[in-house]
């Protein structure tokens, strides 16, 4: 860390995921979270539309000329039905900006509207919607891609404790440079150069010992199939349900040693969003661990919105990447 929290892209990543954090936090309190339903069927809440807007205001005062990719868009907010949402939205916005207008607000989130070109951000406001609905995990990720490679990374986990570093207590901000490591410190104290810790995966190699995280939602997986991959590895402890990127953040930081996302059965083509998954890679491979496609694959964040030419996702420790691998195949062969 040090110098490295002086650049302006750091003031963007580190604002953002501190002002996300509050903006969140907030939401949930104040209001009971209402949620919008998508054309996909996903669910979207005043949150991931005001987070949005605030990245769009910070990059026009740190980054003006950069390109941000991110989930949202402003369309809703523009109709007749959308009015009353964009009057609390700008509410919101408007005690980290007091210049936010309505208008202005709409031209922020579509800030996030642009298209993945040589080097950009990418940004998920709230990865893990449903969870942040039913009072579980979320985050906000934050990545900065060039050539196809993840180079920065910005996640902010207010709901999240680290088990390795209680003292820094719930609500933490994990922030990755490639090459550079990753570390951890408290939503409360990301300006500060001395609160920050190093974050390194577990050295567990015994698979048994291995500690399984699992994504929380049934549609995002294939069930049966993880059921018998474990079954294969022979880890004795249940796996962990966890919403969001959360899974990443708890493997960069020694909580936990696998994740794998295999494919929902209706829908073997599902390719990942590059915001689902950017930020949380580089931390777990800045922390020492190991990211791969299904197949054991490199990651190809150049490919478009969507991890087009890799399916599913593996992230382990490192030390257990092949026996997880070496399971997936065998499954898949029978
Ligand atoms: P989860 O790990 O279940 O919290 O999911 C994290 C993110 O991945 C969310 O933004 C989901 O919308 C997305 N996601 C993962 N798998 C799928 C899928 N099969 N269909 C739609 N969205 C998915
Ligand atoms: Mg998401």
């Amino acid at each position: 860390m040090g110098s490295d929290l002086k650049s302006p892209e750091s003031q963007f990543a580190l604002e953002l995921i501190q002002f996300a954090s509050e903006l969140a936090t907030r939401i949930r309190i104040e209001t009971s979270v209402k949620s919008i339903i998508k054309l996909d069927h996903s669910p979207v809440t005043l949150a991931d539309m005001g987070i949005q807007a605030i990245a769009g205001a910070l990059l026009e005062q740190y980054l003006p000329e950069a390109v941000l990719v991110a989930e949202e868009d402003a369309d809703y907010l523009r109709t007749p039905e959308g009015a009353e949402d964009l009057e609390e939205i700008t509410g919101y916005v408007h005690s980290f900006f007091p210049h936010a207008r309505p208008d202005r607000v709409c031209q922020w989130i579509e800030r996030g509207q642009g298209k993945p070109t040589d080097s950009f951000w990418t940004l998920d406001p709230i990865d893990g919607t449903k969870g942040f609905l039913r009072g579980g995990q979320y985050v906000t990720a934050l990545a900065f891609i060039q050539n196809g490679k993840v180079e920065l990374s910005a996640i902010g986990c207010p709901e999240l404790e680290l088990q390795g570093h209680k003292a820094l207590g719930k609500g933490v901000g994990i922030f990755a440079t490639r090459g550079r490591g990753c570390s951890a410190a408290s939503l409360d104290d990301l300006e500060n150069p001395k609160k920050w810790v190093w974050l390194e995966v577990s050295k567990c190699r015994e698979i048994r010992q291995a500690r399984v995280l699992d994504s929380f939602d049934p549609e995002h997986k294939n069930v049966e199939k993880n059921r018998y991959i474990r079954e294969v590895l022979g880890t004795l402890s249940d796996p962990v349900s966890v919403d969001s990127l959360a899974k990443h953040v708890i493997i960069a930081s020694g909580g936990a040693e696998i994740f794998f996302r295999t494919l929902p059965s209706r829908e073997p083509g599902h390719r990942e969003k590059i915001w689902d998954v950017a930020a949380g890679a580089l931390a777990i491979e800045e922390a020492g661990g190991r990211v791969t496609d299904l197949e054991g694959r490199e990651l190809d964040f150049g490919a478009g919105l969507t991890l087009a030419r890799n399916p599913g996702l593996v992230a382990t420790n490192g030390f257990l990447h092949e026996t997880v691998l070496e399971a997936l195949q065998k499954v898949t062969k029978s």
